[in-house]
């Protein structure tokens, strides 16, 4: 009954808000910035009930530029080991299509060690990578190498990760014909072994994923199958932000772990995904496309290809809806009072000269406090608040080593689902870094 009473006085509290607010802009240019929401389920996902036309309408009407469902892989195969030649992957949904936003293809490579999307501008033959699970005995994975340890090449035998949340079923009898069918369609792999050159699955598995032009990307290090193999593998961005920024998710633990991988050296993009499976059931009352909206700056360039290549360059922000304030962060490296630095950048001679960063706010909303939270170096370097009277939010530093600065920015949600507030916390962006002085 309290949750229900506080519930509508977020509401009534809310509406006033809206009725009483007006936004400012203080920016630029903010025509290059595109969103879209890089994690999404369809009813091709066996925990979906999304509809695609359902979701392709609500991304249209969010304002979205880019569009792209990610959904489980296990649907490729059927759990008896039967492929499903007529709906192999989401992008074969004659739904599939927009007239107003870039498509680009995507799947969520689902094991019980990790979740990753991989993400491409065309669509791709997925079965060879499906089909690298240890997990999966469709093809013949023999579970006994976990329990034996990897092998590597060089005869020494050890485990990079422990696999603790997988459960491996009992091996059947399998269908030859149907593993048969199966093998036709999928080029050779040597299943003997999990390694080549020394490298374990994983990095097989990346290296794969980039000699098919596709960007690889992890989902929810730390919730719902976390991400066990090593983090420091080369893949292309780490999702930091999953669903709902507080309840249900761990993301203050993946922003740790992004701001642990940043200061050893590594750029690395950090991205949003809302996970969201269900556009329009009971979930969505606190939970839908866009928590979180992803940002990129594709400087006007329409394809597929330049979203990827400003997603795995870092010109990214998060924002908590697709109708919420995006930070726009921007730096100025040689003093001309010219913020041309972007997020992504690396000011590879910046060390040991004085830099002056603006964050401005797309959609600020009048008289609204802003909390905003430079990191840098893994490190809280400013904690402080600003509004719409001072517009932007100044500071300067001089590093003496290499550093990287992100982005936080927290305040109230009104624009999320009803009753997402109660559950997402304060926070309301969060920007990729400017780095300095990092090996390219
Ligand atoms: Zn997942
Ligand atoms: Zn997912």
């Amino acid at each position: 009954m309290q949750i229900i009473n506080r519930t509508f006085f977020f509401l009534i509290l809310t509406g006033i808000l809206i009725l009483s607010s007006c936004e400012v802009s203080y920016l630029d240019n903010d025509d290059e910035w595109i969103s879209g929401d890089f994690h999404l389920h369809s009813d091709n996902s066996d925990d979906s009930d999304s509809d695609m036309a359902e979701l392709i309408s609500y991304a249209e009407n969010a304002g979205f530029g880019f569009f792209v469902v990610a959904d489980h892989d296990k649907h490729v195969i059927q759990e008896d080991g039967v492929l499903i030649d007529d709906r192999l992957e989401t992008w074969d949904d004659e739904d599939y299509t927009s007239d107003s936003m870039i498509i680009l293809y995507g799947t969520e490579w689902t094991a019980c060690y990790g979740h990753a999307n991989f993400f491409s501008a065309e669509p791709w033959d997925h079965l060879y990578l499906y089909q690298m699970k240890v997990e999966d005995r469709v093809i013949g994975w023999d579970p006994t190498y976990l329990s034996e340890g990897w092998h590597t090449t060089d005869g020494k035998s050890s485990a990079p990760f422990s696999l603790s949340s997988c459960v491996f079923e009992e091996s059947e009898e399998s269908d030859s014909s149907k593993d048969d069918e199966v093998a036709s369609r999928t080029p050779s792999i040597d299943s003997s072994i999990m390694v080549r050159e020394n490298k374990w699955l994983i990095s097989y598995l990346v290296d794969e994923v980039h000699n098919l032009g596709l960007h690889f990307s992890v989902n929810h290090p730390y919730n719902d199958n976390p991400w066990e193999p090593n983090f420091y593998e080369d893949y292309d961005d780490m999702e930091v932000w999953n669903g709902l920024y507080l309840l249900g998710t761990q993301n203050v633990k993946a922003l740790e772990k992004w701001d642990e991988i940043l200061t050893s050296g590594r750029m690395l993009t950090g991205r949003g995904g809302s996970d969201c499976h269900h556009i329009s059931s009971f979930e969505s009352n606190f939970l839908l496309m866009g928590n979180p909206t992803t940002w990129v700056k594709t400087d006007g360039e329409e394809t597929g290809e330049a979203v990827l290549e400003a997603l795995k360059k870092g010109r990214v922000s998060i924002s908590y809806d697709p109708e919420g304030e995006r930070v726009d962060y921007t730096a100025d490296a040689d003093g001309d009072g010219s913020y041309e630095t972007l997020p992504g950048d690396n000011l590879t001679d910046g060390i040991g000269s004085t830099i002056n960063f603006k964050i401005a706010l797309d959609r600020m909303v009048k008289n609204k406090i802003y909390f905003v939270r430079v990191i840098k170096n893994g490190e809280i370097f400013i904690r402080d608040s600003f509004t719409s009277r001072d517009g932007t939010y100044l500071f300067s530093d001089t590093p003496d080593a290499r550093s990287y600065y992100r982005v936080e920015i927290r305040g109230s949600n009104p624009e999320g689902p009803d009753l997402s507030a109660l559950l997402q916390g304060t926070m309301i962006a969060v920007s990729n870094p400017v780095y300095v002085g990092y090996d390219e």
